[in-house]
């Protein structure tokens, strides 16, 4: 069976973006189709300015929003990256398999360094060496496939570099897996500030529609989203990034073609309002099952406890032959 493995961090409140880029393909097709693992990568969130407190609420929360987004513990594996120590014995062996140059060029570390230094903050180490945890966290699992938002693909290509690296110089060890893009909203834009990605970390909360967002706010952050010149509803990412932003959400949401459904509209309004219409009923469920589940704390406990013992299984026998590989362990 395909292997598949992707994970979540607890920086922040759930966003539209990470549900229509990832969650809501792990619970529609992964889970059914592959031996899936999914993880609240909670050690990940340390990289940045974070209050412990908060990492551990928005951890399980994330953990809850996972299973209300219709993961199902009998058909995958939902667990903290920090309870299977696997990820951070792997983890130093891929910081010495990658360069430091390698860690530089990432996409993700100009900018949230760039982030954390325009507010005043340091950039801490770990931020740098994020990829090499990345890596591990799929590496760990012999994972075939990573379905990850568009945003994510550098890491992932930087994942298969380290694997086959490792894999010539000391011995077939693991599988090199490839990134999985969804088809349409690989990229939701933020609301405000559509050249931008919408992302949970950022302060900007008018643009970043959040899974447990009430209804009225959802819709007024839509009908309040930044349009672009002219009121003809195109699709064009580059010129119209505002429009196209709208465009795919709503594809997103009625499964449809971002550029067939712009023929429809002869306005801005219109649109919006269907984008806000669609928003709402896509989260309606989640946020009703998240409601339930919150009454549970008991059931969720089980279930990540039950997917770490899982998960360490899979992992600590690759994990140790990569030790054994690199000259060291037992
Ligand atoms: P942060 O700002 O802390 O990086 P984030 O919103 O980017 O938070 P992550 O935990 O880094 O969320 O990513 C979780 C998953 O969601 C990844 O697969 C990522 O590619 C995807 N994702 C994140 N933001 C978007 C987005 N705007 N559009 C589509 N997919 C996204
Ligand atoms: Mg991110």
């Amino acid at each position: 069976r395909v292997r598949v493995f992707s994970g979540v961090q607890p920086t922040g409140h759930l966003t539209l973006g990470n549900y229509l880029g990832a969650v809501r393909r792990w619970a529609a097709e992964d889970q059914h189709r592959a031996d899936a693992l999914f993880c609240v990568v909670d050690l990940h969130a340390l990289t940045v300015e974070h209050d412990p407190a908060r990492v551990r609420r928005l951890s399980r929360q994330a953990a809850s929003l996972l299973l209300a987004a219709g993961l199902d513990p009998e058909r995958c594996t939902v667990f903290v990256q920090s309870q299977v120590d696997e990820h951070l014995r792997l983890a130093y062996l891929m910081e010495c398999t990658a360069t430091d140059g390698e860690m530089r060029r990432m996409i993700q570390y100009k900018e949230k360094a760039a982030r954390e230094q325009a507010r005043g903050g340091s950039v801490r180490l770990s931020l740098l060496t994020y990829p090499t945890l990345m890596a591990a966290d799929i590496l760990a699992y012999g994972t075939d496939e990573v379905p990850v938002g568009d945003d994510q693909t550098q890491h992932v290509q930087l994942t298969r570099d380290l694997a086959v690296r490792f894999n010539q110089r000391y011995g077939a060890t693991f599988v090199v897996p490839k990134a999985m893009p969804p088809r349409v909203a690989a990229r939701v834009m933020d609301l405000q500030e559509p050249t931008s990605k919408m992302g949970k970390s950022h302060a900007r909360t008018a643009g970043t529609v959040f899974l447990l967002d009430e209804p009225e706010v959802v819709r007024k952050k839509v009908m309040r989203a930044v349009t672009d010149g002219g009121d003809d509803v195109v699709y064009e990412r580059e010129a119209r990034p505002g429009i196209a932003n709208l465009l795919d959400v709503l594809a997103a949401c009625t499964d449809g073609d971002p550029e067939r459904l712009a023929e429809g509209y002869a306005s801005y309004g219109a649109l919006k309002k269907d984008v806000a219409d669609a928003v709402v009923e896509t989260l309606r469920p989640l946020r009703e099952r998240h409601a339930e589940l919150a009454a549970d704390p008991a059931y969720v406990d089980e279930v990540l406890r039950a997917g770490a013992d899982r998960a360490r299984g899979l992992a600590k026998p690759r994990v140790d032959a990569a030790y054994r590989a690199m000259g060291v362990g037992v």
